[in-house]
């Protein structure tokens, strides 16, 4: 999951901070890290080996921090079982036997919760997502 998470994982950290992000597949949302401080940050090598010293650290701290943020990301994404989809908490349901993300939740009727516990809002569909968008029997009180 993690594995599946740190690949999907885009890269927008700077010279002098760690920083990562992430879309949910589903309502295209971005979420992003939170930004680590590169130990060297604005401190400038003076020599060759130095640089090659701060650039070896950074690389390293590039891999740890990259390794905390698909922690952080794990307790915000869920990877629906069904399509293999990362999805935030919002477009993921616990659902009674298999929990799913809202695309498949819906094509297979399956009722859920939200993780993120939202009150189901109007969803709009990415139109490379529109592989099945029905408008009727939609039982909304
Ligand atoms: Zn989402
Ligand atoms: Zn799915």
């Amino acid at each position: 999951m993690k594995q599946v998470i740190k690949e999907a994982m885009g890269d927008c950290s700077t010279i002098g901070e760690f920083r990562f992000l992430l879309h949910c597949q589903e309502c295209g949302r971005t979420w992003h890290s939170s930004p680590v401080r590169f130990s060297k940050a604005g401190t400038k090598p003076e020599t060759e080996g130095m640089r090659a010293v701060f650039r070896t650290l950074y690389e390293r701290e590039r891999a740890a921090a990259r390794e905390k943020a698909a922690a952080e990301a794990s307790e915000i994404f869920s990877q629906c079982p069904v399509c293999g989809r990362l999805v935030c908490d919002r477009c993921f349901l616990i659902c009674e036997d298999l929990d799913l993300c809202t695309a498949c939740a819906e094509a297979l009727q399956v009722r859920g919760d939200v993780v993120a516990g939202e009150a189901s809002s109007p969803r709009e569909f990415p139109a490379e997502a529109a592989g099945r968008i029905s408008t009727e029997g939609d039982e909304t009180t």
